[in-house]
């Protein structure tokens, strides 16, 4: 539901284009939200929403010299702001600050609710579809998608993840473990696949397992494998994939793609496919 009330709010103040104008919104229609980078918001803070009476400010982190990252900072604090119960029930100090930690690693409820909510205003699935049928799949295009959207690379591949229709999973790990992943809707059909979940062991011998063992996270390297989908979800099923892999450079964290290469002769079509198959068989023998 936050997802959708961050599109309905990009909709509703006339956003037509990418990227998402975002100071536009905070002071349009009377809100008047100031926003403002700010060099000293603590350590893990990537924004805060400061409250005094009925007038906000939004201060965001500078820390992290990202602008995808910023602009996601913002449009969580304008979650908080937007989404209903969130000022009654996020905790403000003394001062009249609340403080976030935005990027999809929070558990909190409201902190999940206005990264959902940031995900949705600054790529509605109506302009973000748009600009993805233009893009070829994988990383090449979450990279071109983030450019557009101007939203990080993380936050670009989970979006895409919810809305490709190619086969696609979607990974976040530090070191050996999963921080978590997400699957796309045509991944989610495989039957026989076990889903990663946050928390997870990386499945050995995958190059991002290897990767994470092997080179300095720290930098924005990048590699590439075809290996099968077995390897990363097990399954029954052969199936053949691309593995893209990408350190997240500042964060410590890498970023890996999924992507089956031919999605048309799964599932049932398949299944049927070698009935067919099974069925003329005999007349060889
Ligand atoms: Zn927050």
């Amino acid at each position: 539901m936050a997802k959708q009330w961050g599109e309905r709010q990009a909709e509703e103040d006339g956003m037509t284009s990418l990227p998402i104008d975002l100071h536009a919104i905070a002071t349009m229609k009377g809100r008047n939200i100031i926003v403002e980078p700010s060099g000293d918001t603590g350590p893990g803070v990537s924004a805060m929403l400061l409250r005094s009476g009925n007038n906000f400010g939004i201060f965001y982190s500078t820390a992290i010299a990202n602008i995808g990252f910023q602009r996601f900072s913002i449009a969580h604090e304008l979650g908080h702001y937007f989404l209903e119960g969130h000022i009654d029930q996020i905790p403000f100090d003394e001062g009249g600050f609340h403080s976030s930690k935005a990027g999809f690693f929070s558990t909190d409820i409201y902190e999940k609710q206005a990264d959902s909510f940031a995900s949705g205003l600054l790529m509605p699935s109506r302009l973000f579809l748009r600009a993805l049928n233009q893009h070829v799949d994988g990383l090449a295009g979450v990279k071109a998608l983030a450019g557009l959207c101007e939203t990080s690379l993380t936050a670009t591949a989970i979006r895409y993840a919810e809305l490709t229709e190619a086969a696609s999973a979607v990974i976040v790990s530090t070191g050996q473990t999963v921080d978590f992943a997400c699957l796309s809707s045509a991944m989610k059909d495989y039957s026989d696949i076990i889903w990663l979940r946050r928390g997870d062991q990386l499945p050995r011998n995958t190059l991002t397992a290897n990767f994470n063992a092997e080179h300095d996270r720290f930098n924005e390297n990048e590699l590439v494998d075809e290996t099968d989908l077995r390897l990363w979800l097990t399954g029954t099923r052969s199936r053949e994939v691309i593995e893209e892999v990408i350190g997240l450079g500042a964060y410590g964290k890498t970023l890996t793609i999924v992507t089956c290469m031919d999605t048309a002769a799964d599932g049932e079509d398949e299944e049927e496919e070698d009935a067919l198959i099974d069925s003329w068989t005999p007349r060889f023998r």
